[in-house]
């Protein structure tokens, strides 16, 4: 462990933590930070009543049909966000003490939103963390290079078949090979760096996600960054 990671006691028993060890723990100055204890040590948690979060449904459309989509049995008719919906977000988001974290996902496809680029640009203009959950169909050359130009933080896949067979049995009608494509091209548009930006998480479910295909997805992603999702968690970063 590096010496900058360590925390120290001092002559009063007070734990004292690195300068930095609370970046991206979303702590506004003066917040409490509630600890747990446990045989294993301490662990340190923000606020349950600090908002931290948001997710945004900027459409429930979506230009495909998959087979186990919760749409399929929804009578809700189709609409977009309108600006003003998203304006007022954007006042909350920019009252809240401390920088959060915006998921653009839900029961659609957020690129299918014609102005989720504007979004997600006024989104990381209130320094909140900008995230996207895709279907990774409409991530075009020129809509991959817009989300890399206005800062997105992470960009989800979702892709839930690693094999075309399971893939297209559930997303019907699309290919897995050109999704593949448009996230490879993604992450190769990104600027080199050590750790890229965005970077590419991948949404697999739990029985593809042991299918030995997923390490060859990961690892081809793996060279730009790819972090897997499983589920609803990371199963392990691919860096
Ligand atoms: S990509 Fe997602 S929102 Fe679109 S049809 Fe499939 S499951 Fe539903």
């Amino acid at each position: 462990m590096k010496l900058e990671k360590q925390a120290y006691a001092d002559k009063k028993g007070r734990l004292i933590l690195p300068k930095g060890a609370l970046n991206g723990f979303r702590m506004s100055p003066g917040a409490r930070i509630q600890i747990k204890r446990d045989r294993n040590g301490l662990y340190l948690h923000s606020p349950a009543a600090q908002l931290s979060k948001i997710y945004i449904e900027p459409t429930n459309a979506c230009n495909l049909k998959c087979r186990t989509c919760i749409r399929n049995v929804w009578e809700e008719p189709t609409g977009f966000m309108p600006d003003r919906v998203f304006e007022r977000i954007l006042e909350g988001i920019e009252k809240n003490p401390a920088p959060v974290s915006v998921i653009f996902g839900g029961f659609g496809e957020p690129l299918a939103h014609p102005k989720i680029l504007d979004m997600a640009a006024r989104t990381k203009k209130t320094k909140a963390h900008a995230e996207i959950i895709t279907n990774g169909t409409l991530l075009s050359e020129a809509c991959s290079r817009d989300l890399i130009r206005v800062g997105l933080d992470t960009l989800w896949a979702s892709i839930d078949g690693a094999r075309q067979e399971s893939y297209g049995d559930v997303r019907q009608g699309a290919n897995l090979e050109e999704v593949l494509a448009n996230l490879e091209r993604f992450a190769r548009l990104r600027v080199p760096r050590q750790r890229p930006k965005p970077e590419i998480g991948v949404i697999l479910s739990r029985h593809e996600a042991q299918h030995c295909r997923f390490t060859g997805i990961a690892s081809d992603l793996r060279a730009h960054g790819c972090l897997a999702l499983h589920g609803h968690q990371y199963l392990a970063p691919y860096n």
